[in-house]
């Protein structure tokens, strides 16, 4: 067999371990964990003076909505938006000249929809050739595209075609979130801590973190919601075991995670859920059905109607909330469509009844993890509720009816994971004492071997951090090359799991096959990453390697910093613009103000004009409302700027020419 040709690359055959390692191989291996963490996905997190983190905020970033909060002095706040929001949607809209994040994103749909970007978190860490892609790029009216074998978003900006991977576009949220929490604090911000679902994999979590870091900053800890929820309520108190059951319905995501904590230690035991269900399917059975009322009545089809659309979804979600507190409520929509307008009554009782099959379904998983945890429903001690949709009565009913008792609800259900993540921020940033915080390994993990067998290193359920060595062997006489291709799942074939990453070991020495002991190595940290190294440990020939980025989820180092440089140039961009706009505005206020006093004022400085100039500033005043009607808003800085400066200094010379006394026009731009 030819010793370098392609073949070569075998896959390890499993078997067991026959030697006790090596004091050498130990050294390696020693060598091995040292190199295996210094890449991308582990950062310099302990560091011993716990004040360098400064206040360490905690992110709920979630598919539709996200949340931030502090812990101060041991009291947890969540922060409004600049809007007054204590949620944010996570939505980021590209219009001409402006990103906008949040609420005016959001907003943004109906107008720009090709350009409005959500449910990102859908899209993070995923490989294009995922079978959710396929399915969510058909109803999201933004294009994506494949980027080496990644997801990447195509908007136009800036009269340009821009590409956004999946990471990029979650830092600008969490830039939003960030700049929420620094405007409360009067400080900058450097650490947080975010959260991910329970069942999110290696390298969904990996590129959440990565978002984190592109956005300016340093995650310590990616926390499951669940959990997160379950500090939220206090429930790491020491004590004896105590099973809680988090039912988080969001706006398109619902999960049920079954917990169970013993002196201060979490364990996620079971994990179930609908990738697709939630609030916003609520909204559109409302939709669906009014969209019939409306047809039945005028004979007019909206569905068409982007913008009759827009302005409907948003009233029904509106009408939703209300119902959550009422019994009854109208929508009214002036000029919905061709100029009429819109009105009608929705009834709780007919929203209950439009979703009362998905309300049902819900229930579904709820029993898939006790049942996969072998628990009985008596035996659970609290039910928390997590996402806004669970603000819904009929949904509490439910399972109040299937458990027959009392549900922990004390907490705004939309800020619980904030609530919970601003907790173990403040126990990281030394604000808080608190225990340890464990959670499992959500899926098997292992490598491929002879056949496409799937040989489990860790498997599912296993606390984590975790760290497990297993000695695999070779397949053929004097191969000296192994491929190391990492899987998660619970299939015993990998082409049914999921594929995370690949590596090879080469450089072994010829021998015959099943005598090189390979030892591979998988360590899953607290974040729930995973690092897989291997090392021969007969030769002590040791390529110690990570999962390599290509083709996986995940980004690599470089690509990274060149989003982070990109975030950065947003910044001053956004800074830039900012400033365009309050430029514009001066020279507004000025030009518009200058000929309302004109045309008011009596005792003010204009009527020391004579007539005469009047009619020279009163030119000047409607060249400039020309100028800043058509020319404003796409003039660049410099030229606002010019122009300010102008019309200010003939405006100012007129005044000074004409004044009767020796007063002189003074303008304050800082009083604008
Ligand atoms: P995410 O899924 O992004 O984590 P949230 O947990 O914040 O989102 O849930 C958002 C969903 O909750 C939205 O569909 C919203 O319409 C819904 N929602 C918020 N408040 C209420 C309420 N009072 N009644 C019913 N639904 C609500
Ligand atoms: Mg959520």
């Amino acid at each position: 067999m030819s010793r370098f040709a392609h073949s070569h690359r075998r896959r390890p055959t499993g078997t067991q371990t026959r030697h006790a390692l090596s004091s050498f191989a130990l050294v390696f291996l020693t060598v091995l964990a040292i190199i295996c963490l210094c890449p991308v996905t582990v950062q310099a997190q302990e560091v011993d003076s716990r004040s360098e983190y400064g206040t360490v905020i905690g992110i709920d970033l979630g598919t539709t909505y996200s949340c931030v909060g502090v812990n101060k002095g041991g009291r947890v706040e969540i922060i409004a938006n600049d809007q007054g929001h204590r949620i944010t949607p996570s939505w980021v809209s590209f219009t001409e000249n402006e990103r906008l994040v949040g609420d005016s994103a959001k907003s943004a749909l109906h107008s720009n929809p090709t350009n409005t970007i959500f449910d990102v978190k859908r899209m993070i860490g995923r490989k294009m050739d995922d079978p959710s892609m396929k399915q969510n790029i058909k109803h999201w009216p933004f294009k994506v595209y494949e980027k080496h074998g990644k997801p990447a978003i195509t908007v136009h900006h800036q009269g340009v075609e821009r590409d956004f991977s999946p990471e990029e576009i979650s830092a600008m949220v969490l830039v939003k979130m960030k700049e929420t929490a620094e405007a409360y604090l009067g400080e900058k911000v450097t650490h947080a801590v975010i959260t991910v679902p329970a069942h999110f994999n290696d390298a969904q979590r990996t590129s959440t973190k990565d978002a984190g870091t592109i956005a300016g900053l340093n995650v310590l800890r990616v926390l499951n919601e669940p959990t997160a929820a379950a500090l939220a309520y206090g429930l790491n108190k020491n004590g004896p075991e105590s099973k809680i059951l988090v039912y988080d319905l969001g706006g398109g995501t619902f999960d049920v995670s079954l917990l169970s904590i013993e002196d201060g230690v979490f364990e996620v035991l079971a994990t179930a859920g609908d990738t697709h269900l939630g609030g916003e399917d609520f909204d559109n059975r409302v939709m669906d059905y009014f969209t019939k009322v409306y047809k039945k009545k005028t004979g007019t089809d909206v569905t068409n109607n982007a913008r009759a659309i827009g302005k409907l979804k948003r009233e029904v979600e509106k009408a939703k909330r209300a119902l959550s507190n009422q019994q009854s409520t109208r929508i009214e929509i002036e000029s919905f469509e061709n100029g009429n307008d819109f009105s009608e009554t929705l009834t709780r009782a007919k929203f209950e009844e439009l979703n009362m099959d998905l309300f049902r379904k819900t229930m579904n998983p709820v029993q898939q993890v006790l049942k996969d945890a072998n628990v009985r429903k008596e035996e659970v001690n609290e039910i928390v509720l997590v996402g806004g949709s669970t603000r819904i009565p009929k949904v509490q009913a439910l399972l109040t009816e299937y458990f027959g008792k009392e549900l922990s609800k004390g907490i705004n259900p939309d800020e619980a994971v904030a609530h919970g993540a601003a907790v173990q921020a403040g126990i990281l940033s030394g604000e808080e004492s608190g225990g340890l915080i464990i959670d499992v390994v959500p899926l098997t993990l292992g490598i491929e071997t002879t056949g496409g067998v799937f040989a489990k290193v860790i498997p599912r359920g296993t606390p984590i951090p975790t760290k497990k060595t297993q000695t695999f062997s070779t397949a053929a006489d004097n191969q000296q090359t192994v491929l190391i291709q990492v899987f998660e799942g619970e299939r015993s074939l990998t082409k049914d799991n999921n594929h995370l990453g690949t590596f090879e070991l080469s450089g072994i020495p010829s021998a015959s096959r099943g005598i090189p002991q390979i030892d591979v190595t998988f360590e899953v940290d607290a974040n729930g990453i995973l690092i897989v190294g291997a090392a021969d440990k007969g030769s002590g020939n040791v390529k110690s390697i990570t999962i390599a980025n290509e083709g996986g989820g995940r980004l690599t180092q470089e690509q990274i910093d060149a989003m982070i440089a990109e975030s950065e140039a947003f910044a001053v961009q956004d800074e830039m613009q900012r400033k365009r706009i309050d430029t514009l505005n001066s020279l507004s206020t000025l030009v518009y103000g200058t000929r309302t006093e004109l045309s008011h004022d009596q005792g003010g400085p204009a009527n020391k004009i004579k007539e005469i100039d009047k009619a020279a500033l009163s030119t000047l005043l409607s060249e400039s409302v020309q100028w800043i009607e058509e020319e404003g808003p796409s003039a660049s800085l410099e030229i606002l700027e010019e122009k300010l400066g102008d019309v200010l200094n003939a405006v100012q010379t007129l005044y000074r020419s004409n004044a009767e006394d020796d007063s002189t026009y003074e303008w304050d731009r800082t009083e604008l």
